[in-house]
């Protein structure tokens, strides 16, 4: 896995991909304390589900991917990752 950060909340995740549609996230923090958009939405009381994630970190993922920043993964599950 490996970091990329959200532009708009500046929030580092882990990300991996496996395919062009298959991505998978792993959250450093709580999202609800480190990602503004999530802040935003509990702040006027919406739920979050747990498969919710930021569309501006979304963004940021396809944008990462799009620049060939991101390596697509030959293995079928998630491994640790770390930052640094
Ligand atoms: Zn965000």
């Amino acid at each position: 896995m490996q970091p990329i950060d959200c532009r708009l909340c500046g929030n580092t995740v882990l990300v991996e991909k496996y395919s062009n549609q298959h991505t998978s996230i792993q959250w450093l923090e709580a999202s609800a304390t480190s990602c503004q958009r999530f802040a935003e939405r509990l702040a006027r009381g919406d739920r979050l589900g747990t498969d919710e994630s930021c569309s501006a970190l979304n963004a940021s993922i396809d944008g990462a991917a799009a620049a060939g920043e991101i390596d697509l993964s030959l293995r079928s599950y998630p491994t640790p990752g770390k930052l640094g």
